[in-house]
């Protein structure tokens, strides 16, 4: 397994990663955090950088060194809060399946927010069924050009520790797009997507329930 030893610091992990996009100081990115290591940096020293990583997952996925950057990062969060080491558990999403009806009642004008750290943990049969969707419906998704999902980070142990702020991370994931109808995979985002789109926001799971009642 290779560790934060292999960085050779391409960079990669910074293009997805919130963390590093809120920011904009490489010290808060994977690359950051695994070159401090190299350079004998204890968990103490870079507590900050640690707590504001909003466990996505995205970073994992872009590392060429294929480096276990959550793990990494989760046992650093640990070692600096004597607080034992925790997996973050993605949320169970149902994603409608091959649900035919789900494609007839999404249109071009939603935005589809998927729940990021469940799809990064199952990424390749996920991106299938997304990309699928978006042929389909034409609905636009919360996905960045290497086809990460952007998360939102609402729910985090960093949002909830102040270290994140979500507010400016849904407008930055808003900003130029246009849409009538937010659907949210994880009901956590709803509320916060409402009041920054100020459009209705409908969870996925509301939204199979009515079909499966109007059918
Ligand atoms: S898990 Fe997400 S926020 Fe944390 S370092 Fe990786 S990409 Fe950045
Ligand atoms: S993608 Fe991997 S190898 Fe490249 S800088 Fe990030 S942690 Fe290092």
């Amino acid at each position: 397994m290779a560790s934060y030893s292999d960085c050779h610091g391409c960079a990669l992990c910074l293009l997805s990663c919130p963390m590093w996009l809120q920011k904009r100081d490489v010290r808060f990115s994977p690359q950051g955090i695994a070159k401090a290591l190299q350079h004998g940096a204890i968990a103490e020293d870079i507590a900050e950088e640690v707590s504001t990583c909003i466990d996505c997952g995205a970073c994992d996925l872009l590392c060429p060194e294929q480096i276990d950057l959550s793990a990494m990062i989760s046992s650093l969060r640990s070692a600096s809060t004597c607080e034992p080491e925790s997996e973050v558990e993605p949320a169970h999403v149902d994603m409608g399946g091959c649900d035919a009806r789900l494609h007839m009642h999404l249109t071009a004008d939603d935005l589809f927010i998927i729940d990021a750290l469940s799809f990064h943990a199952h990424y390749v049969q996920r991106l299938a069924h997304y990309d699928a969707l978006r042929k389909s419906t034409g609905c636009q998704m919360n996905l960045d050009l290497n086809r990460m999902a952007i998360a939102t980070g609402v729910g985090s142990r960093a949002d909830a520790g102040g270290m994140f702020d979500v507010t400016s991370q849904i407008q930055w994931l808003m900003q130029g797009r246009s849409f009538e109808r937010v659907i949210v995979e994880n009901s956590e985002d709803q509320v916060m997507l409402a009041q920054l789109s100020g459009k209705p926001v409908i969870c996925l799971s509301d939204l199979i329930r009515s079909e499966k009642k109007d059918a």
